[in-house]
């Protein structure tokens, strides 16, 4: 198993790993069969797991520190859609053939960057090192009071709905990744990648919802379909104001040259942002939070009691996305 010349599993465990697993008592150094952890009194584990393969969810000679860090993110997201705080992370991994020290260091690296940044301590996972496309599992535990409960579930028509940030960055980040959008200046298309390649998981945010918010999930597979996926848990329908929407300058100046419409922010995956409903009465509430935290909020739309899915398009036209999917967006 030292065929790749990097060491076998425990040599990576112990070179790579273990120093990442400092802070946290119960990962016992890496040196045992599983991690220990106290779920503190009144409170509720929450567990998330995502799995990306090179090739299919990001491309091998992608930065190592940056498929480490959104693999990271993408979780810690999906913690902050439930309001959430994280406990600790577990990585399982396999390897290719070829990879090497240099490219552990800095994958190594990227992982210790996020998890000092949100306080999430890998406390366990297993290492393949016999070969395959590089393929990443990270399995997110957190925490959230036992009493207190925030899902898909819970909009109710007359709710107004919210988004935390900017919608649309992801899936242009995308297309800087790739090359296929070009002639944005260098410091738009620069922002763009960061956010395709380190969103930000809004965990702060996610737990002030608690109390406030009636349902929540995080923007993974575009605003629409997350916001379909919402109705559909909750049995509500919603009105969306299309042109309400909020775009970062890097995304208007690509609508500004004709890169995509709207539309494809609309429905463009990977923003990672926070997409949730509350009663109108909690406006105030929500925007002081949001003041305090330094994050923006933005009201799009509200919940009604059924009729699916409508977009006003801001000019008095319309769309109805049905079950069939988004349909007649200008
Ligand atoms: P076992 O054979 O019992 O599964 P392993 O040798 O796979 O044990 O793992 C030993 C220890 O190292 C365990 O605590 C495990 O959680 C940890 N570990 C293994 N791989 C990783 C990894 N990629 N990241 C974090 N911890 C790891
Ligand atoms: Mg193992």
């Amino acid at each position: 198993m030292a065929a790749n010349g990097i060491g076998d599993e425990f040599d990576l465990i112990a070179k790579y790993f273990a120093p990442l697993a400092a802070g946290a008592p119960g990962a016992l150094g890496l040196t045992d069969d599983a991690a220990m952890v106290d779920v503190p009194a009144g409170q509720r584990l929450v567990a998330a797991v995502d799995t990306v393969v090179a090739g299919i969810h990001f491309l091998g000679d992608d930065p190592p520190g940056d498929i480490a860090r959104k693999i990271i993110r993408v979780n810690l997201s999906d913690l902050a859609a439930m309001g959430a705080r994280p406990l600790g992370l577990l990585l399982a991994l396999v390897l290719p053939r070829d990879v090497t020290g240099d490219w552990m260091e800095r994958f190594a690296a990227g992982l210790k960057a996020d998890i000092d940044e949100f306080h999430a301590p890998l406390i366990g996972g297993d290492t393949v090192a016999g070969g395959g496309p590089l393929t990443l599992t990270l399995t997110a535990l957190g925490t959230v009071p036992a009493n207190q409960v925030l899902t898909r579930a819970g909009a109710l028509a007359g709710d107004a709905i919210y988004v935390t940030g900017t919608i649309g960055d992801g899936a242009l980040g995308l297309g800087v990744a790739k090359g296929t959008l070009k002639g944005l200046d260098q410091a738009h298309q620069n922002y763009l990648l960061g956010r395709y390649r380190r969103p930000r998981p809004r965990l702060d945010f996610g737990v002030r919802l608690l109390g406030h918010a009636h349902a929540a999930i995080d923007v993974s597979d575009g605003l629409i379909a997350d916001l379909g996926h919402i109705c559909t848990c909750s049995g509500v329908g919603a009105r969306l104001a299309a042109q309400a929407v909020p775009l970062s300058d890097a995304a208007q100046a690509a609508l500004g040259l004709g890169e995509g419409k709207l539309a494809d922010l609309l429905t463009g995956g990977d923003d990672y942002e926070l997409l949730f409903t509350a009663p109108p009465e909690d406006d105030t509430a929500l925007r002081a939070m949001a003041s305090d935290l330094a994050v923006d909020v933005t009201r799009i739309g509200s919940i009604t009691d059924g009729g699916g899915l409508e977009v006003e398009d801001g000019d008095g036209s319309e769309s109805r996305i049905g079950k069939g999917g988004y349909r007649h967006f200008r």
